[in-house]
């Protein structure tokens, strides 16, 4: 079990953890989302796929208040609605504001795993809850070491990330993202940097969060990941969400004609 304690699932109240509404994103010409709806009970999990270019980074990117949608909402179980495109013209402060509302929810695991070179693997973790959310050192330390521990990198924590192997890194984006104590986790395509022998490390690692009851969205080309932890699929093409289900379903029997075609190309 996670020293955090995750928003565990409740099959009785299922109450919807993240609830987005209409979302639209366009930049310049290119209409990038076309109107997503999405809603996370808490404790699911949820698996975005659709080819390249379909908006599903765009769509991590405004749940973690990284991009601003032109219009839609969103809403996180406890927190404000936040409306995209209110009736009222707002000052760009207050568009950051909700931005910011978003980002304090959510934590996001990136392809690349970001992680700040020049600071030790501890340091690397404790950034966040230590200097950002202002928590005491010591505690985030404790926590940080403990995280560490369960991702089996307890004797790294000295290490420079560029010392680590490309899957040792993203356990530490993980654990960074865990440091922050966010009430949904953000996937985007975790592994499709890695070399091949070190996707299932990293898997692993996110299928046993999905396990102990995390709630998330992720981001992947990793149909198996999805078969095996996913909820709930959602297949996106050309900024709107053409089919969602369980995977057994979307899997076996899309009802879509793109959602046929990109499985047969991607099996
Ligand atoms: P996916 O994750 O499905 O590959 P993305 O959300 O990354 O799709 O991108 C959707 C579309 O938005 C693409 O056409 C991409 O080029 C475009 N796009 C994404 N971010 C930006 C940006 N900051 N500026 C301009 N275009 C962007």
């Amino acid at each position: 079990m996670s020293p955090i304690d995750p928003t565990p699932a409740d099959p009785n109240t299922r109450d919807a953890l993240l609830t987005v509404r209409g979302l639209h994103k366009r930049f310049g010409d290119n209409e990038v989302l076309r109107g997503i709806d999405l809603t996370l009970h808490r404790g699911e999990v949820v698996v975005l796929i659709g080819p390249s270019g379909s908006g599903k980074t765009t769509v991590l990117r405004a749940l973690n208040g990284l991009e601003t949608p032109d219009a839609g909402t969103i809403v996180v179980a406890g927190g404000p609605d936040i409306d995209f495109a209110p009736a009222q013209p707002e000052s760009r402060r207050a568009r950051a504001q909700k931005r910011l509302a978003l980002r304090d929810r959510s934590a996001m695991v990136f392809q690349h795993h970001n992680l700040f070179p020049h600071l030790s693997v501890l340091e690397n973790v404790i950034e966040g809850p230590w200097r950002v959310q202002g928590r005491p050192k010591a505690e985030v330390v404790a926590e940080a070491r403990t995280l560490l521990a369960r991702v089996g990198l307890e004797d790294k924590e000295n290490a420079r990330p560029h010392e680590l192997s490309g899957g040792q890194q993203q356990r530490v984006g993980i654990v960074r993202a865990l440091a922050l104590r966010p009430d949904l986790l953000l996937f985007d395509e975790p592994t499709s940097a890695l070399d091949p022998e070190l996707v299932g490390e990293v898997l692993l690692v996110i299928k046993e969060l999905a396990d102990e009851g995390w709630s998330m969205v992720v981001v992947t080309h990793e149909l198996s990941f999805a078969r095996e932890a996913a909820d709930r699929v959602l297949f996106m093409d050309a900024g709107a969400v053409v089919e969602e289900g369980p995977p057994a379903e979307i899997f076996a029997a899309p009802t879509h004609e793109r959602t046929k075609r990109f499985l047969t190309r991607i099996l």
